[in-house]
């Protein structure tokens, strides 16, 4: 392939494609880059590009703010315009948001190539939308870029090994952006002078199943509250979880700071105690940074990183968040073992793509 299309939209398909666009530049593939919009406040987007040098977007599509359906509708129109008119030899995809799977009807419907990056992932969980936008997204693609082990058993339980497609486990991008950023990060944030704490510990809140129920949020945050009183902590809040906060009216005793850009992100990482969150990149750069992470979900996609004892899954209970928390206290791991390519995944992408 000498020219594939990108399709981007969320915060952690930024991370990703930041360091697969430097790959595609070396091995001489013509990249061009579609933003839907789906992220769009500068915190939120506009860092990403500008910290970790990511190409400038060849189009901006502006779509956000409204209900799955309606987004995605307006994307995979306004996806299909451009793909017509740039004729790619492929179009990749990123992960599972509402961006992946616009990118994935558009392409599929045009008989373009589909390549999906972290594929093969499942939670086994249908009321997330992301696990729709998964499955159905590896369903249409042509070329599956699987993270782990466990992605590639996925889709063979699936029954993809029939199908006249690829599956190639290539490690996880994500890897290689927290490798090849680390070095940066140090020279460049503040981050840690800015929250002047000797011990903290880092949280995350975003996930649906999480703001979307009053119940489960005032569970969390009640959980974290008590943390607070043994250990600080501290969440850079999304923005969605911040308006859901005030309008639920629940207050947080521990410190909330605006979400932060990715050297900030990983300086807090390498300098937590511990991490607690429901995302699904943070859980994984836990690990890359050494730290244990509790998950606030029921479930996981990065199953290997519960069985190896590196997390620990408790939902919205307050109670396990607790325990959980005791337990880590005193616990210690040996984070050197290779569960996710150890920052060679983009490489093999663009070097499979640019014979494909
Ligand atoms: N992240 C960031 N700043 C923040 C919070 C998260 O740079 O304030 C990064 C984080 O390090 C990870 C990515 O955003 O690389 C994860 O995105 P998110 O949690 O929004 O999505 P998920 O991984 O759950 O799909």
């Amino acid at each position: 392939m000498n020219k594939i299309v990108t399709i981007v939209g969320a915060r952690p398909q930024f991370i990703k494609a930041a360091t697969l666009s430097r790959q595609f530049k070396l091995f001489g593939i013509d990249e061009k880059i579609i933003h839907t919009g789906q992220h769009f406040d500068s915190n939120m987007s506009e860092v990403f590009f500008e910290e970790m040098e990511i190409p400038k977007p060849a189009y901006q599509l502006d779509i956000h703010g409204l209900t799955h359906g309606a987004m995605t509708g307006r994307m995979l129109e306004g996806i299909e315009d451009i793909l017509i008119k740039e004729k790619p030899d492929g179009v990749l995809v990123y992960g599972d948001t509402n961006s992946t799977l616009a990118g994935a009807l558009a392409a599929s419907k045009l008989h373009i190539p589909l390549i999906h990056v972290e594929a093969g992932l499942r939670s086994y969980n249908m009321e997330m939308p992301e696990e729709i936008n998964r499955i159905l997204t590896d369903r249409i693609s042509n070329i599956l870029f699987c993270p782990t082990d466990t992605a590639v058993k996925n889709l063979e339980r699936e029954g993809f090994d029939n199908m006249p497609i690829r599956i190639i486990k290539n490690g996880d991008v994500m890897q290689d952006a927290a490798i090849y950023y680390a070095a940066k990060a140090e020279q460049k944030s503040d981050i840690l002078t800015k929250i002047n704490l000797s011990k903290f510990i880092l949280g995350t809140i975003h996930r649906q199943e999480n703001t979307d129920s009053p119940e489960n949020l005032r569970n969390i945050i009640s959980g974290l509250n008590k943390i607070n009183h043994s250990v600080p902590v501290i969440v850079p809040i999304h923005p969605r979880t911040r308006n859901i906060l005030a309008q639920q009216n629940i207050v947080p005793e521990f410190r909330l700071i605006e979400p932060v850009g990715y050297f900030d992100m990983i300086m807090l990482l390498k300098s937590c105690e511990l991490v607690i969150t429901d995302s699904g990149g943070v859980q994984k750069e836990a690990f890359f940074f050494g730290k244990h992470c509790i998950t606030l979900r029921e479930q996981t996609e990065w199953v290997e990183l519960v069985d190896n004892g590196f997390n620990v899954l408790v939902g919205s209970n307050s109670e396990k968040l607790g325990s959980a928390f005791e337990f880590f206290k005193t616990k210690t791991s040996d984070f050197s073992i290779d569960l996710y390519g150890k920052g060679q995944a983009a490489k093999v992408i663009a070097e499979i793509l640019q014979k494909a």
